[in-house]
């Protein structure tokens, strides 16, 4: 009654994340955050279907199984996809920090496969040296010390993972990221929660539930990430933006700056080169403003307010602010590169947000300092 129980929690775990895996296909999109999203959805759900069979085969809920052949394989099976699971979500989460040991090339990659192939090795070798599991005189599933080994090794490779995007959630002035950023670096505790009640037994199957809501929390808020960014650029679209204005007039630390930043004749760009290059020169502004936002300790809010202009929250000195238009003004140099056929001009107006105003008078301030500054270059 009890593994009927166990395989049946298994089998709705498994539907769970088969949905998942469904819906994310339908949609079509291959961004890299999504792919990776797909090979932990499918590595888990492989892990899921090997404990799941290991319980139905292990107490004959499918027939009579002789001799342990078929348990070991499974249960073997189970701990490499676990082994997997756990090494494609740190892929994941390096992802969401954008600084990746698994983009690593060439000699570095070794080290990327040594990390899973030390676990891999664990489970494999068991099959002749039971030293992560085996099954006792009596036919009862037992842990063997290396078990331990092989838990806390995942809980702290994960664990490294998930502090990285901790320490970027502590960098980060997004709320929505921050509590995605955080939602998702609560993964191992996952593998720390299954170590512990390991020690209690096998009969609660809290580990492939708490995976399973792991992995919907994961997959919900990448859904959400992708209603909140702009398509083409990559930075976050005007809705999130006003969600995040409202945010943080109402709760900020010190000076709040707002930068409108427009491009100066783009229509100049998209006439003479056509539509795909005007695409192409706003991902470029795009990007230099990611990369003059990225060095500051509290990470500058990004949103592209439509067509070509964009604007930046950060919380800071007005020496900050200077800091950060002189930046964007360096890095667009140095993406835009030497050969290339025009030169990206931007205006930018800065203003600073004064107790009382309203979003909209904010932006207006700004606004309207954009055009002074793209007035006076028209003029120069
Ligand atoms: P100014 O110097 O005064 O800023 O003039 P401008 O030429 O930059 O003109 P303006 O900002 O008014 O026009 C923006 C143009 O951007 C109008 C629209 O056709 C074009 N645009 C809006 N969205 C997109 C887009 O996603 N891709 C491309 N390629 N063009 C776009
Ligand atoms: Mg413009």
């Amino acid at each position: 009654m009890e593994a009927i129980l166990y395989a049946e929690v298994y089998l709705i775990c498994m539907l769970v994340l088969l949905l998942l895996l469904f819906w994310s296909r339908r949609t079509g999109t291959y961004s890299t955050q999504e792919v990776w999203t797909r090979r932990v959805l499918t590595a888990f759900l492989l892990n899921f279907t090997a404990n799941a069979l290991f319980t139905l085969v292990f107490h004959g809920l499918l027939g009579n199984v002789e001799g342990l052949f078929w348990p070991y394989v499974l249960k073997t099976l189970y701990f490499v996809t676990l082994d997997i699971g756990v090494y494609l979500w740190c892929g994941y989460a390096e992802t969401e920090a954008k600084r990746s040991i698994f983009h690593y090339r060439g000699g570095k990659s070794v080290v990327r496969f040594a990390l899973l192939a030390v676990p891999l090795l664990i489970a494999v070798v068991n099959l002749f040296t039971h030293q992560l599991f085996y099954f006792n005189d009596s036919r009862q599933y037992t842990r063997s010390v290396m078990f331990h080994v092989n838990m806390l090794y995942l809980f702290g490779f994960s664990g490294v993972c998930a502090m990285r995007l901790l320490i970027l959630a502590q960098r980060d002035s997004d709320p929505a990221r921050v509590s995605r950023l955080r939602l998702t670096a609560s993964f191992p505790l996952c593998i720390l929660m299954a170590w512990l009640l390991s020690f209690i037994g096998e009969s609660v199957p809290v580990i492939c539930v708490s995976v399973m809501l792991e992995l919907l929390c994961l997959y919900l808020g990448m859904t959400m990430q992708q209603v909140s960014l702009d398509k083409l650029t990559q930075v976050n679209n005007r809705q999130n933006l006003t969600g995040f204005m409202n945010y943080k007039l109402a709760h900020h630390d010190g000076e709040l700056h707002l930068l409108m930043i427009d491009v100066d004749k783009f229509k100049q760009i998209n006439d003479t080169y056509g539509h795909p290059e005007g695409d192409r020169a706003l991902i470029c502004v795009a990007t230099a403003l990611k990369q003059a936002c990225a060095p500051f300790p509290k990470r500058p809010y990004i949103a592209r307010f439509g067509g070509d202009e964009f604007i930046i929250v950060m919380e800071g000195t007005q020496e900050e602010a200077d800091k950060l238009k002189q930046a964007i003004v360096d890095s667009l140099n140095v993406q835009e590169g030497e050969d290339a056929p025009y030169r990206i001009g931007l205006s930018i107006g800065d203003a600073t947000y004064v107790k009382g105003q309203s979003m909209k008078e904010f932006m207006d301030a700004a606004d309207k300092l954009m055009y002074t500054v793209k007035n006076g270059q028209r003029v120069a």
